[in-house]
């Protein structure tokens, strides 16, 4: 009779696949999730948002960031070479009419296609800085962050959002331009999502540092001096230049699948296959091990990378949430075995360390082993 107690019900949002274990989600009484309501408003259903009125407000903003004399950048644009960095240079170059410098951080794991994608880049005409953090010390945060916080990619989410803003300080560029609003995308606190601009409180709440500062990974084996280029400038440097972060989504309607048309007529290519665990060939192309973050992120929240991309479809009228369903059941939660064994022999760990890091950040609340043990959810997504 008290059975039911037991058990934790995972609740769906009603027009979207997100299920209320997402962290930073809020549904609303109709059981309707935030990021649905975002995407309304984006699209103008309440006719909320004022495209032309922000179209103009972008225009007089990066006028005034022009360079006087062509000598330097009119702004920084932050590149992976994935769809939507391509995408925001030829905005900037071409659109916009600026000067953009593009800027990588490094990804330890990145992929032959990204290669190829950041070449499309900068063949848009643009200069192009390529940062490379010492692999040494790369390899021992991608390990501490998979052990610690159960995501190795927090080493290049801190390097991502800091890089720039170092070249932007030495370089004396005020002007970043940033993609998307994630939480505009993808649900988050409401007083985020109509945010434009990413300073270091963005950073530091939302950039997946995941309540790790660059400072607390020093240990015995990585000194602060490592960890350099992690540093976000000071206040007074920020200050001096005047760096501003803004996001281009903000301004205008983000529609990945409008990008990616942009982008394929410049010769920007798609993943030979769409990862394990995701749906879509064009996204994350420049990430191999994209599969087992998404694979963990799953079994800590209930919900994966296949989710997340067929939400956007869904609030775009492009699937139905009936069609999204069975698109997640199949997908979710998958991960490619040569990926996990490249993984463990990259950071120097076995399989059997692996699958218990694992282990430790699964939320048993929702999920329970097969007769194979492996981990499933025990509640089907519905
Ligand atoms: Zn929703």
């Amino acid at each position: 009779m008290l059975e039911f107690y037991n058990e934790v019900k995972m609740r769906y949002c009603k027009r979207c696949l997100f299920p209320d274990t997402k962290p930073d989600i809020f549904f609303d009484d109709e059981g309707i999730c935030d990021a649905c309501r975002s995407a309304e408003r984006k699209n103008g259903i309440e006719n909320a948002i004022d495209w032309k009125k922000r179209e103009e407000e972008f225009k007089s903003i990066i006028d005034k960031y022009r360079s006087k004399d062509g000598m330097n950048y009119d702004c920084i644009v932050p590149v992976s070479g994935g769809k939507d960095s391509c995408f925001q240079v030829y905005a900037m170059k071409v659109i916009h009419n600026m000067n953009p410098l593009a800027v990588t951080f490094d990804q330890f794991d990145k992929t032959e296609t990204s290669q190829h994608d950041l070449q499309v880049l900068r063949e848009i005409g643009v200069d192009h800085i390529h940062f490379t953090m010492n692999p040494k010390i790369v390899r021992k945060l991608v390990k501490k962050g998979f052990e610690i916080v159960g995501d190795h990619y927090w080493v290049n989410h801190v390097g991502i959002y800091t890089v720039p803003a170092i070249v932007a300080v030495n370089y004396q560029i005020p002007l970043i331009i940033w993609g998307e609003n994630p939480q505009l995308e993808y649900g988050g606190p409401a007083a985020s999502r109509d945010n434009q601009i990413l300073d270091r409180k963005w950073r530091q709440e939302f950039g997946l540092m995941r309540g790790f500062r660059e400072e607390d990974m020093v240990d015995d084996d990585i000194q602060l001096s490592d960890l350099k280029s992690m540093v976000y400038p000071s206040d007074e440097k920020i200050a001096s230049v005047g760096v501003t972060g803004l996001f281009y989504g903000y301004f205008f309607k983000w529609n990945a699948r409008e990008h990616l048309k942009i982008v394929e007529s410049l010769g920007w290519k798609r993943l030979p296959k769409a990862w394990q665990g995701s749906w879509l060939d064009y996204e994350n192309c420049d990430m191999e091990f994209i599969d087992i973050r998404e694979h963990m992120k799953w079994l800590k929240y209930g919900y994966g990378r296949t989710t997340d991309q067929v939400n956007i479809d869904i609030r775009n009228g492009v699937i139905t949430r009936k069609e999204g369903l069975e698109i997640v059941k199949n997908n979710d939660g998958k991960v490619d075995s040569k990926h996990i064994d490249d993984f463990c022999k990259y950071i120097g760990i076995t399989k059997q360390e692996y699958q218990d890091v694992i282990d430790t950040f699964v939320n048993t609340d929702i999920f329970e082993k097969d007769e194979n043990g492996n981990w499933k959810l025990k509640q089907e997504v519905n």
